[in-house]
């Protein structure tokens, strides 16, 4: 495997790899890998000619108060597991490289970007689409391959690649979970001992909730979101930031769950912020 570090050598090897006409997979991540990311890399792995993992703690998509300096950090952990799952290419920038003096431009999805997680994290999704457009300029991928762990982070970036025609492949892969329903995540290593036992019933409340609506058509988002919000927050530690039930295709609230719906949720166990959610009449899990 080669680790490139700076954007203009990874460049010119994607480009001349896709002048012999190879097909590029990009998996973009930001480090401290866990068998979430692995998923990702083991399904584009035969589809592609040339995998290419990213590794890249992106400081624009981290708010001012955000845990930034914080956030789990483990190159070597990562290179070898990349390694493992027969990655090509692994790129390692530098935040001075991928943002040198003087960079000025960003790319930002109108309105999308505000909802959601976004009410919370206001300058989140623009840090995050800006960097995936470096990224995909920079890697060339011919598909690129993202988890619906991060739903709203998923359709933002398919709708981006959309609105500018970039030529690339999106592919969403199902959220990878613990025994116990908890959605793998870098920042589940910021759980105490106690929050861990109680995380997992983000995922309990999610199933109750489309459980409830699959029996009873008629119940409303709202009382849904009502049942949500009470069954997480009987664990001591939660906090719920928000619970918003949107139709995928215009990220809007909708007023009861039907098909093509998006439940997405926040919640913090002590400091960390975690989030899931669970698709309507999918093939989602
Ligand atoms: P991150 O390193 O958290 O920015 O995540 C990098 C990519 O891995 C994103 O596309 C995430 O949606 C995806 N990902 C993170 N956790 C999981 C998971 N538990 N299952 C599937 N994909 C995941």
């Amino acid at each position: 495997m080669l680790v490139f570090t700076d954007p203009p050598s990874m460049q010119a090897s994607a480009l001349s790899a896709r002048s012999h006409g190879q097909t590029i997979g990009l998996v973009p991540t930001m480090g401290a890998l866990h068998e979430g990311h692995l998923m990702l890399m083991r399904e584009a792995r035969p589809h592609v000619d040339i995998l290419v993992v990213s590794v890249f703690v992106n400081p624009t998509q981290f708010g001012p108060h955000e845990d930034l300096d914080a956030y789990p950090r483990d190159y070597e952990g990562d290179r070898q597991l990349c390694e493992g799952e027969g990655v090509d290419w692994m790129f390692y920038p530098t935040p001075a490289t991928m943002y040198p003096e003087g960079h000025r431009t960003v790319v930002r999805v109108e309105e999308w970007g505000g909802v959601l997680c976004g009410a919370s994290r206001p300058t989140h999704f623009q840090g995050v689409t800006t960097v995936v457009a470096k990224l995909f300029q920079i890697v060339q991928p011919t598909a690129a391959y993202f988890g619906w762990k991060d739903a709203q982070q998923f359709l933002i970036l398919r709708r981006m690649v959309a609105d500018l025609n970039m030529p690339v492949q999106m592919v969403g892969v199902e959220t990878v979970r613990e025994s116990d329903g908890l959605a793998m995540s870098s920042r589940n290593a910021y759980l105490s001992g106690k929050e861990r036992i109680e995380a997992p019933v983000l995922r309990r409340a999610l199933i109750g909730a489309r459980e409830r609506a699959l029996m009873d058509p008629t119940v409303t988002a709202s009382e849904l979101k009502r049942d949500i919000v009470a069954v997480i927050e009987t664990e001591s530690s939660a906090q719920v930031d928000y619970v918003e039930i949107v139709s995928m295709e215009t990220l809007l609230p909708v007023s009861r769950l039907e098909s093509g719906c998006l439940i997405a949720l926040a919640a913090f166990f002590g400091k960390a912020r975690l989030i899931d959610n669970i698709r309507i009449d999918s093939t989602s899990d």
